[in-house]
Parts: structure tokens; C-alpha cells; sequence
């Protein structure tokens, strides 16, 4: 083992973190919404222009939000890809719903819209689309065809702050959408979330839901007089600690995000060459999209390549993740759900995908984890 050791991710101070926690203990309120709750919402809104975004203690919170937001109940259906993180699912299996796992695309690794479509049902209330890598999916195509078969739309931004297709932020095609700021993402708060509400519909009743069922939200703003029980619900809100840690990086999105793409395109720049002469395939942007630097990583030719690739380089102190186990092949997803059509891109992709260091000190590591890699994929 050398004594070299580039993680996989690595959380960094980026502005006013430690300085925004300190004025929140001054001001003497640590539970959720108070002023720096009401900064992120209000920065996060105009990025959106949405009616509406609520902070969360976490994206797997504001998936459960959406969940009970369409409505969902025993019977219904949920399209989803099975390329995911276990909330996307879990916030459909927790209302009693059905996912329904179906294939990703094999360029954008996103849910195929035609094996979405091929999936719907008499009993599909909703597509959960996934913007993986922080790449958009396909979510024009996807929102007609949510429009078309009268189902709502959320999206799953977890990983795609800042993403845009044709021009549009991620998270500003569903009726709903989810942001995570988990520590692995590039806006973090250790933990955090936010759910972007776009139907105007369901403002009202996402806040009650957030506040344990009751109508606080609307009492602090003046419009009842009493603070009530008035529907189901539960504790998604953040305390103000983290809702200040999460100002900042808020407030810096603009430079984490290029610093991360510049970290991207230098992987690019690399790989290109090698990747064509190895048979590995690269992320590539899609058409009319402009990622947010999330996640790099290589596809490799076979599970064996990628095996000898992940040894070979924590041999050398370089952690490379794969990601995923499909959910249609996880134990819950088997019991939970159910799979539509051929999962063979998923299968392989999950199988194959291995993923870079990226977070926003990694610096001249780069050039390291390029050279590691670069020697583990000629001796493939
Ligand atoms: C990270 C992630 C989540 C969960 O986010 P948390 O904030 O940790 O709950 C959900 N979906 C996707 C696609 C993710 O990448």
C-alpha cells in the first residue's frame, strides 16, 4: 500500500460556513426556519423561478414529501429507473405505491423514455425521473409524455444543482423536484435537501406536510390565527446550523461548479484518447445540456476489467466507487416492485461504471489519479 491516499470525496469550507453558524447562535434560533432557512429558500427560488422550495433534512426527505404530495396509495405504480439510489424508490414503497423499475439509456445513463412509456399502466400515477451524474435527463420527452398520460412528473435533481437542459435548470420541469446537499454532492450541508414545488396547487399542503401536519407556516405568516393539526404529516426541516453551513455554499455554487467542470474536462481531455484505444467509454454531455461537473467515470468493457481497476488503484491509494446495484435486482426492489421490459443497459452499466475522485480541493490530485489510471488501463 503506498502512502498516498486521494479519496473519493472530501468535504471543504468554501466562504462564510463557520461565520453564518456563529451569527445563527447569536440570533438565538437553531431550530429550522428562521433567517437562513428563508436566504436559501429565497436564493434557491429565483435560481428555480419556482412558486415555492422548502428545505429539507435531506433529498430522501423531499422524495417522501413528493410521494405524499401525488397522492400515492396501495395499487398505484411509480416508472422509475432502476439505476438509482435507494430514496427514490423508498419514498413510493413508504405511501404503499409500486415501483415500477425500467432501463436507462445508454448514452446519458438517465431513464429511456421509450421503456418509461412502455411501462405505463392503468395504475401509473407518476414518473420519477433522474438526473444521474448531474446530466439531465431526457426530461423534455418525459414531461410529455407525463402530460400526455395525465401523470405527474417529479424529478430526482439529487445530483444536478445547477445542471441545465436547453437552457432550464434541472428541477424546473416537474411538478415537483428534489435537491440533495448531502456531503457527496457539490453544494453540501453534511446532510440537507430541498423540495422545488412547480405546481402552485401544492404549496400550501407541502408545507404542512414538512410541519408535522399542522398549519404553522401559514400562522407565522399571519394568514390563521391558530396553529393547528390539520393533515398528515411529519419533521422534514432543517435546524438553522445547517441551514447557515448550507448559505455559504449556496452563495459559492457559481465557482464549485466551475471548479468541478474543469476538474471534468481534464478527465475528459485524458481519457479521450485511451478510452477509444481501450474500449472504455467516457461521459459525454448531451445535446443541448451543460452538466455541473457532479461525477466523472469510466465505463469499462467487463465487471472483471472494473474488479482489477478498483484493486489496482486502492493499491496505488486512490478510491474509485462503482455505484448502484440495480434495484430491480436488490433484494427490496424485488419484494417492493417490479421491473418493466429489458434491463440489459442497466445491468451493464452497473456492472462496468467506476467513478473518479471529484470534490472541490482536490487540485493537483488529478493529475495523480490520471496517471494511476492511465497505467492501471494499459495494463488491462
Ligand atoms: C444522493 C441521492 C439521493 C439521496 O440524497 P440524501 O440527501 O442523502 O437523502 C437520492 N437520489 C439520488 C439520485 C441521489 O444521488
Amino acid at each position: 500500500m503506498s502512502s498516498l491516499q486521494v479519496p473519493f470525496n472530501k468535504p471543504s469550507l468554501v466562504g462564510n460556513e463557520i461565520k453564518y453558524m456563529r451569527d445563527a447562535v447569536r440570533r438565538g434560533q437553531l431550530a429550522g426556519d428562521g433567517t437562513y432557512t428563508e436566504r436559501c429558500c429565497n436564493l434557491l427560488k429565483a435560481q428555480l423561478e419556482a412558486p415555492s422550495v422548502l428545505l429539507t433534512h435531506s433529498c430522501t426527505a423531499a422524495l417522501e414529501m413528493a410521494a405524499m404530495l401525488c397522492d400515492l396509495g396501495p395499487g398505484d405504480e411509480v416508472i422509475m429507473p432502476s439505476f438509482t439510489f435507494v430514496s427514490t424508490a423508498n419514498a413510493v414503497v413508504l405511501r404503499g405505491a409500486t415501483p415500477v423499475f425500467v432501463d436507462i439509456d445508454a448514452s446519458t445513463l438517465c431513464m429511456d423514455p421509450d421503456a418509461a412509456a412502455a411501462a405505463i399502466t392503468a395504475n401509473t400515477r407518476a414518473i420519477f425521473a433522474v438526473h444521474y451524474a448531474g446530466f439531465p435527463a431526457d426530461i423534455k420527452r418525459l414531461a410529455a409524455l407525463a402530460k400526455t398520460n395525465d401523470l405527474f412528473l417529479i424529478e430526482d435533481a439529487a445530483q444536478a444543482l445547477g445542471s441545465t437542459y436547453q437552457g432550464k435548470q434541472a428541477g424546473t420541469f416537474g411538478d415537483a423536484a428534489t435537491f440533495s446537499f448531502h456531503e457527496t454532492k457539490n453544494v453540501i450541508s453534511g446532510e440537507g435537501g430541498a423540495l422545488v414545488i412547480n405546481r402552485p396547487e401544492w404549496v400550501e399542503r407541502a408545507e404542512i406536510i414538512r410541519e408535522k401536519g399542522t398549519n404553522r407556516s401559514q400562522f407565522f405568516r399571519g394568514a390563521v390565527d391558530k396553529y393547528t393539526w390539520v393533515d398528515a404529516g411529519s419533521s422534514y426541516l432543517p435546524g438553522e446550523l445547517i441551514a447557515a453551513f448550507l448559505l455559504a455554499q449556496i452563495e459559492t455554487q457559481d465557482a464549485i461548479r466551475k471548479r468541478r467542470l474543469s476538474v471534468f474536462d481534464t478527465y475528459f481531455e485524458a481519457f479521450e484518447i485511451l478510452a477509444e484505444e481501450r474500449q472504455i467509454t467516457i461521459p459525454k454531455t448531451p445535446p443541448n445540456c451543460v452538466g455541473n461537473g457532479h461525477m466523472f467515470y469510466l465505463l469499462m468493457d467487463s465487471l472483471g476489467t472494473r474488479t482489477e481497476f478498483i484493486k489496482f488503484m486502492k493499491q496505488r491509494g486512490v478510491i474509485t466507487p462503482f455505484h448502484y446495484v440495480p434495484l430491480h435486482s436488490s433484494p427490496a426492489g424485488q419484494r417492493f416492485g417490479r421491473k418493466s421490459g429489458d434491463l440489459s443497459v442497466t445491468d451493464r452499466i452497473s456492472a462496468t461504471l467506476v467513478r473518479l475522485p471529484m470534490f472541490f480541493d482536490l487540485g493537483g490530485d488529478v493529475e495523480t489519479v490520471i496517471e494511476i489510471a492511465t497505467e492501471a488501463l494499459k495494463n488491462k
